[in-house]
């Protein structure tokens, strides 16, 4: 038989609150990511291959369903936006740990779609892949002046967040966007896409631009 001492039970209620809040903050956003999302600029930095490897290889959780409207998230959402816009990247496609943020976010052209804009997918998964396995040239921001040749499905159904709801949505992709889908969800799981290549080479394209780029242009420094 048990005797409660006051001091007892203010010892387990301080315990279960403390397995509370622990709880609670599951998975919310960490200082180290607010700090990362509040205090870059517009353009936020991207984590490249090797310098950046753990966070590149981490694989991301995803975004509590009460946060699918914090600031954060939207703060993050229109930076990795302008990030993947920007002419020095100008990517057809961004995952959240490339910007060092391990986290179920990507941003994808959707080149299916009429004028081609880009669309932010949140807690995103690819359920299933099927229909031709097709092999083309793939890159990455994060492993700059390289490409690959990579085999893929040209279908995916995914599933993700709806960020008014919370609910989740389906959809089926095809055609190379279904590629991007694959690429950017690679990324989310701690996957590069020179995993996957048969082949890795020199991209001479861009070779031939850092040959031009001329780094004693007073902006440069
Ligand atoms: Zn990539």
């Amino acid at each position: 038989m048990y005797r409660y001492t006051v001091k007892g039970v203010a010892r387990f209620l301080a315990l279960v609150l403390s397995l509370v809040l622990n709880a609670c903050s599951q998975n919310g956003w960490t200082e180290r990511e607010r700090i990362i999302i509040e205090r870059s600029d517009s353009l936020m930095f991207v984590t490249v291959l090797p310098d950046d490897s753990v966070l590149l290889r981490t694989p991301s959780i995803e975004v509590r369903k009460q946060d699918l409207q914090s600031k954060e998230l939207k703060t993050l959402m229109a930076k990795m936006l302008s990030t993947v816009t920007d002419p020095s990247q100008d990517g057809v496609g961004i995952a959240a740990p490339q910007v060092g943020i391990n986290r179920r976010i990507i941003w994808v052209q959707r080149l299916d779609k009429e004028d081609e804009p880009f669309e932010c997918y949140v807690n995103i998964r690819i359920d299933s892949l099927f229909g031709d396995v097709k092999r083309g040239p793939e890159g990455c921001l994060s492993v700059p002046g390289y490409a690959g040749m990579v085999s893929r499905n040209t279908d995916v159904i995914i599933s993700y967040a709806d960020l008014e709801s919370g609910e989740t949505r389906k959809e089926h992709i095809a055609g190379y966007t279904a590629i991007i889908f694959q690429h950017e969800c690679d990324h989310l799981d701690g996957i590069l896409y020179v995993d996957r290549a048969d082949s890795v080479f020199v991209n001479k394209a861009w070779m031939e631009e850092l040959k031009q780029f001329d780094y004693t242009r007073p902006d440069w420094w």
